[in-house]
């Protein structure tokens, strides 16, 4: 048939121009050490797992205790059998962590994203966007029937020019991750939130890449900027720092929850979170809020990263999260250093266009708080030779 020759052509098209994406297989734990299936021990400097808490001996065992007392899996949505005690526990937990007053959980971040606009605004409202908030914003505000609007990266000038368009409808917000995954870019939340108190503006932030660690507890961005209590809406994964397995959630006051659970389709129509990922959820909230250990060390673990690189010679995005991208500019030179690096040991990931803009071709690191400064040594030498060998640095 016509249709799958079509298909395979265009799969074609990409492999050539170099944006097809291969998959690793790893054969281990997630790790800040994984075993591929090709048998190798590889350092891994890019899996989202900033806590070092996916393959976490006490997270695994949280999970199996959830397991053995709830059960595999509840095989229903929420509001007809779907709700257990521990579900409503780690709301509450969120809730607690956050300091927001409800929560809501999804099976995924997507889907919070994807299912919180529509039950929220109409065609009399206004929402506005920062333009590299992650896709499934994006996807999110293209179900809801708001006006939309669009400020550029960061761009507080460009933001209060969209919100001066948007003054004649009934209600605005503003949308924003609060940290920005390709470049570690932190939203200016302090600014957001004047700008929202002056143009009358709701404030909401994805927090998929802060929850756990970024702020003086880990709290997220909003703690990071002092503005804990002025953000409306918050959404955050379970699938990265916050355990690493899968899961998502809303954050708000009482009414915007209560109506979520009436309206939110990815939350009425689909499965309940499986109680072994609540229960671990659970314990990895408890464990953050006790102490700020594993936060602690992901920061050190950031900071020495981050000058040891530069030291040798590298061009990094300034800033402190622990997403470093190592700027290489050339596609192919991204692409070809990724694959020296596998070949010495290291995993890391190269990202150029349409990830990242032209000519903006990176390797970006993340950093854990599992990796031990030996393993970071190993891969700063491993980066230190690719370097070399490819004339990017002396
Ligand atoms: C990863 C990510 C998501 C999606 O999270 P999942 O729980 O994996 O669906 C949403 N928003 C941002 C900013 C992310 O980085």
């Amino acid at each position: 048939m016509a249709f799958f020759s079509e298909l395979g052509g265009k799969l074609d098209v990409l492999r050539e121009q170099g944006l097809y994406k291969p998959e690793r297989v790893i054969a281990s734990r997630q790790g800040s050490e994984v075993t591929c299936d090709d048998g190798r021990q590889l350092i891994n400097l890019c899996a989202n797992n900033y806590l070092g808490l996916s393959g976490d001996e006490a997270t695994v065992q949280a999970s199996i205790a959830a397991t053995e007392k709830y059960g595999y899996g509840l095989s229903s949505v929420r509001f007809i059998c779907g709700t257990q005690t521990v579900h409503k526990q780690l709301e509450k937990a969120i809730s607690a962590f956050l300091g927001m007053e409800d929560c809501i959980l999804y099976a995924a971040a997507f889907d919070a994203n994807g299912g919180v606009f529509e039950p929220l605004f109409d065609e009399q409202d206004a929402i506005i966007s920062d333009a590299l908030n992650h896709a499934s914003i994006i996807d999110g505000i293209r179900l809801c029937k708001a006006a939309r609007y669009r400020y550029a990266n960061n761009d507080m000038a460009d933001l209060e020019l969209q919100l001066q368009a948007a003054a004649d409808k009934r209600h605005r917000i503003i949308v924003t991750d609060g940290v920005f995954s390709m470049d570690g870019t932190i939203a200016k939340l302090n600014e957001i939130c004047d700008l929202a108190d002056k143009y009358d503006a709701l404030v909401m932030i994805d927090e998929c890449h802060a929850s756990g660690f970024m702020g003086a507890t880990g709290r997220g961005t909003h703690e990071h900027h002092n503005v804990m209590g002025r953000i409306d809406i918050i959404t955050g994964t379970l699938g990265k720092a916050l355990g690493g397995a899968m899961g998502g959630f809303t954050a708000a006051r009482k009414e915007v929850i209560d109506t979520l659970r009436q309206k939110s389709r990815p939350y009425l129509f689909s499965n309940t979170l499986a109680p072994s990922i609540a229960g671990a959820s659970l314990s990895v909230l408890e464990r953050l809020s006790s102490s700020t250990e594993l936060r602690d060390r992901l920061h050190a673990n950031t900071a020495f990263f981050r000058k040891e690189i530069a030291e040798l010679g590298f061009t990094i995005k300034p800033g402190t999260h622990p997403v470093v991208p190592v700027m290489l500019f050339d596609a192919p030179v991204a692409q070809k250093f990724a694959a020296r690096m596998y070949e010495l040991g290291v995993l890391v990931t190269g990202f150029f266009y349409p990830v990242v803009p032209m000519g903006q071709a990176r390797v970006r690191v993340q950093l854990s708080a599992a990796h031990t400064t030996e393993q970071l040594q190993t891969a700063l030498a491993a980066f230190a030779q690719a370097g070399r060998e490819l004339g990017l640095i002396k």
